[in-house]
């Protein structure tokens, strides 16, 4: 018997917290809980969760503290839950190392997927370099992309893109992060060469651009490619 998926839920709201914890435990996850950031140091530290729901909003240590204290030393899971809306709070917590968010109200299934989805970020390797997804083929080494067979001819930094999304398959990524990982650290920030690569390649690889199958757009936030089939290995 495998030992079980350990995760710490760090909410105040009391019907939210309990909602994830039941939630989790029904579906074979082991629950720790607290209500404070302080505690949430201390349990991180004394626990090793594998995985962290953490709300932003907590009474004493505001949620992106502890979201930044623990990157310090820890490179675990973390997922922020948030009533909050804004966008640009979503998009410091993703670049201050948070590996998703979800924003309440949210239901079963999608906190379960997104679980599921930073979960195996965590330990994920890509069997014979390559990606595939409903049809998407990407191969690492060759630099090829396909769709149903189809060869698809990307430029050099519309592939970048591409590996860049697929290598975080499931995964929202910020503007900045991925000019930065494309162009480097003293790029403009200006998303517009960003967004017109980006259209470029729907162009290439989506059947319907405005209604995109493989690279979906977080609106404010940034993108998220499709997630990974699941094959045996
Ligand atoms: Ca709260």
């Amino acid at each position: 018997m495998p030992n079980k998926v350990n995760i710490l839920i760090v909410e105040d709201e009391k019907n939210i917290g309990s909602f994830m914890a039941t939630t989790l435990k029904n579906n074979d996850y082991k629950v720790l809980e607290c209500q404070t950031g302080s505690e949430a140091l201390s349990i991180t530290t004394s626990h090793c969760p594998d995985l962290i729901l953490l709300d932003l909003g907590l009474p004493d240590i505001d949620g992106l503290t502890v979201l930044k204290s623990i990157r310090n030393w820890s490179s675990v899971p973390i997922i922020i839950i948030s009533a909050r809306t804004l966008e640009t709070e979503k998009v410091e917590a993703l670049d201050s190392g948070a590996d998703d968010y979800i924003t309440k109200p949210f239901g079963t299934s999608e906190l379960l997927a997104r679980i599921r989805t930073a979960l195996r970020h965590s330990t994920k390797k890509h069997p014979n370099n390559t990606f595939n997804a409903k049809g998407l083929t990407i191969d690492f080494d060759k630099r090829l992309v396909r769709v149903f067979e189809k060869d698809i001819h990307l430029t050099q930094i519309e592939f970048k893109l591409v590996s860049l999304l697929a290598q975080n398959a499931g995964k929202v990524l910020t503007y900045d992060f991925m000019i930065t990982s494309i162009w480097g650290p003293y790029a403009d920030k200006n998303n517009q060469i960003l967004r017109v690569n980006m259209a470029n390649i729907r162009r290439k690889i989506e059947m319907n651009p405005g209604d995109p199958q493989y690279i979906f757009t977080e609106v404010g936030v940034g993108y998220r490619m499709l997630e990974e089939d699941l094959s045996p290995t």
